[in-house]
């Protein structure tokens, strides 16, 4: 981001002035007016059932196309936003816009509609006061489902504890759905599975890379298919790039699977078009 968003205007910048802090006041400006201005955009990336390759959800990720800077990574600026707060709004604007989305496409696909909209919420936003209700708000406003939305979180939000784990179950009480994003790079990955009401587990890429070089990562996906499969959850295996990852995974139980093989994320995904493995 500092590379992004800095370096035109270092020059004229008081030497004086700590720069990183300098820094980061610009960039909570710049989200400020990003959000104010509509210079944000969802894009949808599926999820699909395994072997058939059929969308089952999607996931909203969201794009900042900066005016001057062009594209800057959610990678960079979600963990900013995290920082000063505003991911709070952002995160909002997130979930109504993706909701919103669900239902345009309930009603222009009908059954070809992805049943679920999976929307990612950080820790910041999951112990806001009341963020169960401002949710019970959105899914009011748009008219979706509890159960067509699923609200990702990462292990490290919920194992903050107190806060973000009544929101979590909170959430879990009105019927929408909880994955567990990243799983597996936590610290705490299986513990918090005993206390924590999760729906689906999203198995990190990093499980998923190796697996059909390395006998060790195989190992691995293979044992966390099977702690899913025995408390009765849904394993994702996230970032699967290649035909050869997609059998392997289907083969050693994953039933679900999200990645560029299947599809990129996308403004208006293909929902017709299907990547089959064959078995
Ligand atoms: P994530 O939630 O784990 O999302 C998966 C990321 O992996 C996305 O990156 C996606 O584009 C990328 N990806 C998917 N399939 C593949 C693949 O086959 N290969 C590779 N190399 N990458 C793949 P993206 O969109 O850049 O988002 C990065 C992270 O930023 C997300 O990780 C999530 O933690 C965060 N993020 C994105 N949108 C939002 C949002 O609306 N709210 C919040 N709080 N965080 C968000
Ligand atoms: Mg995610
Ligand atoms: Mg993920
Ligand atoms: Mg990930």
């Amino acid at each position: 981001v500092a590379k992004a968003l800095g370096e035109n205007q270092r020059r004229r910048y008081d030497p004086s002035m700590d720069d990183h802090a300098r820094e980061q006041n610009r960039l909570a400006a710049e989200l400020r007016i990003a959000l104010d201005t509509g210079q944000f955009h969802l894009v949808y990336q599926p999820i699909v059932e395994l072997p058939s390759g059929r969308i089952t959800s999607v996931e909203a990720l969201i794009r900042w196309n900066h005016p001057e800077h062009g594209f800057v990574s959610p990678a960079d600026f979600i963990p900013a936003a995290e920082r000063n707060g505003l991911i709070v709004e952002i995160g909002e604007w997130v979930l109504r816009t993706a909701c919103a989305q669900a239902v345009t496409w309930r009603q222009t696909l009908g059954d070809r509609a992805p049943q679920r909209m999976s929307v990612n919420v950080s820790a910041r936003q999951l112990t806001e006061p009341d963020f169960p209700g401002l949710v019970t708000e959105v899914l009011a406003w748009t008219g979706l489902g509890a159960a067509n939305l699923i609200v990702e979180v990462t292990e490290t939000a919920v194992f903050a504890g107190g806060q973000a784990v009544l929101a979590v179950n909170a959430l879990h009480e009105l019927g929408v759905h909880i994955a567990l994003d990243d799983f597996g790079t936590g610290h705490s990955s299986l513990t918090l599975l005993q206390t924590v009401p999760v729906d689906v587990l999203k198995v990190d890429k990093s499980f998923v890379d190796n697996i059909t070089m390395s006998g060790r990562h195989a190992v691995i996906a293979s044992a966390l298919i099977q702690v899913s499969d025995g408390l009765g959850l849904i394993a994702v295996a996230e970032g699967v790039e290649t035909g050869e990852q997609a059998a392997e995974l289907h083969r050693i139980g994953y039933r679900r699977a999200q990645g560029y093989y299947f599809g990129k994320p996308a403004a208006e995904p293909d929902f017709e078009r299907t990547t089959a493995i064959t078995v």
